[in-house]
């Protein structure tokens, strides 16, 4: 394919306003084969435990690459090359950034090389450590009335083992699979890990109505598993593990609950119904 033919071919694969999705992850982890309609885009994976200004570089280079412009130095696209592998069509695009964009390649090739070379020279147990450092920061990042700190041994330990069961049962994204040591998301309205990346690429379409949850399994407590409309949100961090999901009032409450109220404090009758707290917070 020439290149007049090549610009054009992409100018269509642009216009057609088809949202990027992710095909596949090198075993490595370290590059991503992105399809808009029947087009395949490599970029490089953005490592969950990336410095702001290499995780800006890469971001604003994947943008380019997925939309033909820079939104960073304007550049738009240029040279490209075109292999086609059986009938997809395989696509090589080249932005031409501004020497002072961080999308550059020879700006963030550098950046890049340094933070692998940094995590090969780390333990497993180093990596694990600080993805459940990351992990506990990123909750502590959400609003205080939005998360639910877990008070409760025994809900923790339920909380364990949901966790255990779907370590087994569950599948998990191609990042978490070539590299363990980062934040393992879970919303247990869909049963998948998910990175950190892709956890919010299915965020977002949650946001956008794109994922339709059955009635039942909308209404149904995570933990009771009864159908019991309307539920409270539940999140729970343990470790680097992240799940957010949602239980019946009175799971809710059991998780608030300190097993083993100390003797100054009075315990509350039971039947007391529980004050202005009980209100959906949904
Ligand atoms: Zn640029
Ligand atoms: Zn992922
Ligand atoms: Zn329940």
């Amino acid at each position: 394919m020439g290149e007049a033919e090549s610009k054009a071919a992409l100018a269509g694969v642009y216009s057609q306003g088809k949202e990027p999705r992710l095909v596949s992850v090198s075993e490595s982890g370290h590059d991503e084969a992105w399809a808009i309609g029947d087009t395949l885009f490599i970029v490089p994976a953005i490592p969950p435990d990336a410095s702001p200004l290499l995780e800006y570089a890469l971001r604003v280079r994947r943008d380019a690459t997925f939309t033909g412009s820079c939104s960073d130095c304007g550049a738009t696209v240029g040279l490209l090359a075109f292999a086609n592998t059986n009938n997809a069509a395989f696509n090589h695009s080249s932005i031409s950034h501004r020497n002072n964009c961080p999308a550059l390649d020879e700006n963030v090739t550098p950046l890049l090389l340094e933070h692998h070379r940094e995590r090969a020279g780390q333990t497993l147990e180093q990596q694990l450590k600080s993805a459940t450092k990351q992990t506990r920061l990123k909750i502590e990042s959400t609003p205080k009335d939005k998360r639910i700190p877990i008070k409760n041994v025994k809900f923790e330990k339920w909380a364990t083992k949901f966790i255990d069961d779907h370590l087994e049962a569950a599948s998990a994204c191609g990042h978490l699979k070539a590299n363990v040591a980062q934040t393992w998301n879970m919303s247990t309205g869909d049963g998948t890990w998910k990175c950190n990346e892709c956890f919010a690429y299915y965020q977002e379409a949650v946001r956008k109505g794109e994922v339709p949850l059955s009635y039942q399994e909308e209404h149904t407590c995570d933990r009771c598993r009864k159908f019991a409309p309307p539920l409270e949100p539940m999140m729970i961090r343990i470790d680097n593990f992240f799940i957010v999901g949602a239980m019946c009032s009175p799971c809710s409450a059991e998780s608030q609950q300190s097993p083993e109220p100390s003797q100054s404090k009075p315990r509350r009758r039971k039947g007391t119904r529980r004050g202005s707290n009980s209100r959906k917070r949904r």
